[in-house]
């Protein structure tokens, strides 16, 4: 039998991995600036808290979770999304009062029972931000220029932040109805996915992938046009802020968000070189979900983006060149393997990247791993070198050699190496 990883789950392969360290530490060096620190959540949870989070009605909740039962009978959720565990933590640990407003972000695996495709997995990575304990458009607004700005510091030229408004509470509820009625007149005009969820979910229709459901959705009435004072104001302080910031945006009075705990400011960036699943990042405010979990009134925004659609977006040009070694150790003959040993333990020990040939084979076929390796120096120690105290040391640039004194290897080759 072979054993192979599950469909829709990947490998992150060594040769690659460098790309998404360095997408990391740059998260973290540009999410510092606006204080944002990590939170580890952890992979599953009480399947309840995403069924009560993201929504009854919402397609991951319906059909995308892996749920299981564990040996005790209890229903865990790998975690299809990461809000729901952070806004649980928050509660959790009562982590009401930070200086000002509590701000996270986490990165890590989501799971979901998708139809694997390009930028479409069972198993994928997210990046995620939560500013908790502020209703402000300035949050909402800080958070997506925070965004734009880790977009820049990538090298990503060609993203596009669309933003939307859902209202609140009041306004909400009368244009659903609203929305169902006019929906009701068109359902012949519309995929079997829609008319099955615009009666519990209407405002799904509106982003519907579906060509001719678009064309419907175009002319179905909308949000921006149905907002109470408050939600107005909001959605325009939202755009002068923007406008200040210099943040390039549009408005897409059709965008949604697929989980049901998001209101006033909703958001996407997507980018024309991902095709059809182009979304590479997502988010919003959901004012509710605190208290919905048993938690005091605290209004939050977030985002959460896909780490695999992100990494195949940026513009890599060059080669990874951290990941090679300073020196490759040549040893030759019985006589080398102790010196060999003690050689390379104490170049780690001082901080360079040393590789080896464990084989002891000829200098020939050690020379090729050298090269091949890409290492900048190779250290050389047969025979006569172990019997002088002298090894040799080999710059693989311009191949010019000399000799070192064993005593002093760490001070010597350090020279050479600046
Ligand atoms: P989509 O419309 O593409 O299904 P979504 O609205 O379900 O996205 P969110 O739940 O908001 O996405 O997740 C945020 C981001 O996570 C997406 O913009 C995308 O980059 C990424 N993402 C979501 N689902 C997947 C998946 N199955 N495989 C890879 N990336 C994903
Ligand atoms: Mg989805």
């Amino acid at each position: 039998m072979k054993l192979q990883s599950i469909r829709g789950v990947k490998d992150i392969l060594p040769e690659e991995i460098w790309k998404w360290q360095w997408v990391e530490s740059v998260a973290h060096k540009i999410f510092s600036r606006y204080g944002f620190n990590e939170i580890r959540i952890p992979i599953f949870e009480d399947t309840r808290l995403f069924s009560r989070s993201i929504g009854e009605t919402t397609d991951i909740v319906e059909k995308e979770m892996y749920t299981f039962e564990d040996r005790g009978g209890d229903s865990l959720t790998l975690r299809p999304e990461g809000t729901a565990s952070v806004v649980r933590a928050y509660i959790e640990h009562k982590m009401y009062a930070p200086p000002s407003v509590c701000k996270m972000f986490y990165i890590g695996p989501m799971f979901r029972y998708e139809r694997p495709q390009a930028g479409r997995l069972r198993q994928f990575y997210q990046i995620g931000v939560e500013a908790m304990g502020s209703p402000s458009p300035a949050v909402d607004v800080e958070v997506m220029t925070m965004l734009l700005e880790f977009f820049n510091e990538l090298g990503l030229k060609d993203s596009r932040l669309q933003i939307n408004s859902l209202g609140n509470q009041n306004c909400r509820p009368q244009y659903r109805e609203l929305l169902k009625g006019e929906i009701k007149g068109q359902l012949d005009r519309l995929c079997k996915n829609c008319v099955n969820r615009y009666e519990r979910n209407p405002l799904r229709v509106l982003d519907c992938k579906v060509e001719q459901c678009q064309e419907v959705a175009r002319n179905l009435p909308k949000i921006i046009d149905h907002l109470d004072d408050e939600s107005e104001k909001h959605f325009s302080e939202v755009q002068n802020l923007l406008t200040i910031a210099k943040a390039p945006y549009t408005i897409n009075p059709n965008l949604v968000r697929g989980l049901d705990y998001y209101n006033m400011t909703a958001f996407e960036v997507t980018s024309e070189n991902l095709g059809s699943q182009n979304a590479v990042c997502g988010g919003g405010r959901y004012d509710t979900l605190v208290e919905e979990l048993s938690g005091p009134p605290t209004p939050c925004f977030g985002f959460a983006l896909g780490l695999e659609r992100l990494v195949s977006l940026i513009p890599f040009k060059e080669e990874n060149t951290d990941a090679n070694p300073d020196i490759f150790l040549v040893c030759l003959g019985e006589a080398a393997k102790v010196p060999g040993f003690q050689a390379a333990h104490e170049l780690r020990l001082a901080g360079f990247k040393v590789e080896r040939d464990y084989e002891m084979a000829s200098m020939k076929s050690q020379m090729r791993k050298a090269n091949k390796s890409n290492c900048q120096f190779t250290l050389i120690l047969g025979e006569n070198e172990i019997n002088s105290g002298k090894y040799i040391l080999k710059n693989m640039n311009n191949s010019e050699q000399h000799e070192i004194d064993a005593k002093n290897l760490v001070s010597e080759i350090g020279k050479s190496l600046t």
